[in-house]
């Protein structure tokens, strides 16, 4: 996942060779913080109904710089007593909610746009150091997160509340109103925690709903901190108490006890395909509606006519940015076997070339993985691609200078049925594959169980419209990295999910049909 702030990202870095793609747009301020007030760990509590309150139990999370493995700030490891709290309250704060004017509540998703630009440097740096994220990224994924605020503020008076259906009956009118689902519940995921937030948050805001947000046990300090600023706030456009709340703690109590409730409406939920299952299953008992954003596997096609320099930019920016661990990154390689020799000492140059470290270090690509257990996933995927003789053009190992650190790595002489290349790695590593037609390009990237993104590079048009009508994944980019738009619409085929989220169609995952039909006497008035 990412936007079009990562597309700005990618496109500074486009213009670079790519042994210099080090974000070099972002300003030494941007990369460096400016404070390090937030190093003194914080000790935060949760947003449950709009007060900001210890949980009911007192176990809380520790976590961790993964760029030092330092201590730097606890949550509350929330209950299943804090989860029905917080959907209670979002429950007897819905119909107020759904009756306040659509245009207020635009007002409300702007105060919370303007609490996090009040606060920007302060979330960024604190996002940086609990995720290992390059500073200038993390304070893009803040700014982002404001600007997805007001991109749904702006819809507030422009999406259609429904429409009139002609009825067979002249002397009647059909009325098909479009009514917030209710009470939705947001699952985030750790790599892009604050953003994601945004995109549970405002689109069920905007459109009437009132929201429990969980963030992820592993990345929820800024979400809590921003939470605490927005309880905290005076600004009285902000959403009232019960509208919305963010708890924190573990998926298997806190997580499980919000996606089982009856009291919920809808769950949005961003994160891993098992979980996703595991969701879905809970959520049938009552029937709830689930909109599923989960992993990929995405595939890029270079063909033979290629701008092999926009290529490699492509490939590597998707690859490299966050180290890997995006879920729309372009995670395999089918090169035409004409140009696969130029191409990969091209793209080997390039990932010799990244820049490794920690957030604020000058010049950085990218840092270590997010945790031990991501590294050690990691390690395992490339160890055993090896051992089944895969070829480790660079990289391929753990990096001892980096704190969770994993080379920047590219693999040949694999197989289409190997794990490398039919699973998720969420790491910098790329299994390149060579092709000899069309067909089998297209065959092999379809062949997945995975549908999120998807990519191609040719200067032929007819094939560019070919990959439109035979790559079935959920976004396919021509030319360009793997990175989506706000106004666009992120969902994913098979395995990688159900419904979606962004633009005009996100908005509608959070509204239900009610449809009136009014008979009037003809008569009446004679
Ligand atoms: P995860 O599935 O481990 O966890 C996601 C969230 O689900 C966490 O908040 C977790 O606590 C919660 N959870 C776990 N079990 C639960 C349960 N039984 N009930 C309710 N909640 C539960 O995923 P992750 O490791 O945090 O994130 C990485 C994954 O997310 C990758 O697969 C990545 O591709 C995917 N992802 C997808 C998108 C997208 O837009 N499609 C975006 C970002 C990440």
């Amino acid at each position: 996942m990412s936007s079009l702030w990562l597309r700005k990202v990618a496109l500074a870095g486009a213009t670079l060779a790519p042994s210099a793609l080090a974000f070099s747009h972002y300003t030494a301020a941007e990369r460096k913080p400016t404070t390090t007030a937030l190093r003194a760990a914080p000790k935060l509590k949760q947003c449950v109904g709009g007060v900001w309150r210890e949980s009911s139990s007192p176990a809380h999370i520790d976590v961790e710089d993964p760029s030092t493995g330092a201590l730097i700030g606890t949550v509350p490891e929330g209950t299943p007593a804090d989860a029905h709290a917080a959907l209670r309250a979002a429950k007897a704060a819905q119909p107020a909610w759904a009756r306040t004017s659509a245009a207020a509540r635009g007002e409300a998703l702007k105060a919370m746009a303007r609490v996090i630009r009040a606060n920007r440097v302060e979330l960024a740096e604190l996002l940086a150091s609990e995720q290992a994220k390059v500073a200038g990224l993390a304070q893009v994924e803040i700014d982002f997160a404001a600007e997805y605020f007001d991109y749904y503020a702006g819809w507030a008076r422009i999406y259609e509340a429904g429409e009139i259906i002609s009825s067979d009956d002249p002397n009647e009118h059909i009325y098909l109103h479009k009514i917030p689902i209710g009470v939705s519940v947001g699952i985030c995921p750790w790599n892009f925690p604050v953003f994601v937030m945004a995109r549970k948050l405002a689109p069920a805001l905007v459109t009437g709903n009132t929201v429990v947000v969980k963030t992820s046990e592993v990345t929820p300090l800024t979400c809590a901190r921003l939470a605490q600023l927005w309880t905290e706030s005076d600004d009285a456009a902000l959403p009232p108490p019960g509208t919305y709340s963010v708890i924190t703690g573990l998926g298997s109590t806190v997580g499980a006890a919000l996606v089982s409730s009856p009291l919920v409406d809808i769950v949005s939920m961003t994160g891993s395909v098992p979980t996703g299952k595991a969701i879905m299953k809970s959520a049938a008992e009552h029937m709830t509606k689930v909109s599923l954003e989960l992993g990929g596997k995405a595939p890029a096609i270079v063909c033979a006519d290629a701008d092999l320099e926009l290529a490699v930019k492509g490939v590597l920016a998707s690859r490299i940015t966050y180290s890997g661990q995006i879920c729309i990154s372009c995670e395999r390689v089918y090169v035409h076997e004409s140009i696969k020799d130029v191409f990969l000492s091209k793209l080997v140059a390039a990932m010799e070339a990244v820049k490794v470290g920690a957030p604020t270090d000058e010049g950085v690509d990218c840092c270590g993985l997010v945790s031990a257990f991501q590294l050690e996933k990691v390690t395992g995927m490339v160890d055993r691609a090896v051992a089944g003789g895969a070829k480790v053009e660079c990289g391929g190992a753990p990096l001892a200078n980096v704190h969770y650190g994993f080379a920047p790595t590219v693999l040949t002489n694999v197989k289409q049925s190997d794990e490398i290349v039919q699973e998720e790695v969420f790491g910098p590593v790329l299994p390149v594959l060579t092709f000899k037609t069309l067909d089998e390009a297209f065959g092999l990237a379809c062949d997945t169980k995975f549908g999120l993104t998807s990519s191609i590079y040719t200067t032929n048009v007819d094939i560019a419209e070919r990959a439109k009508n035979e790559l079935r994944f959920g976004e396919t980019y021509v030319n360009r990295e793997n990175f989506e738009a706000l106004q666009g619409f992120h969902a994913g085929m098979r395995q990688s999910g159900v419904g979606g989220t962004d633009g005009k169609h996100g908005l509608e995952e959070y509204l239900a049909s009610h449809v009136v039909y009014v008979r009037r006497d003809p008569n009446a008035g004679n």
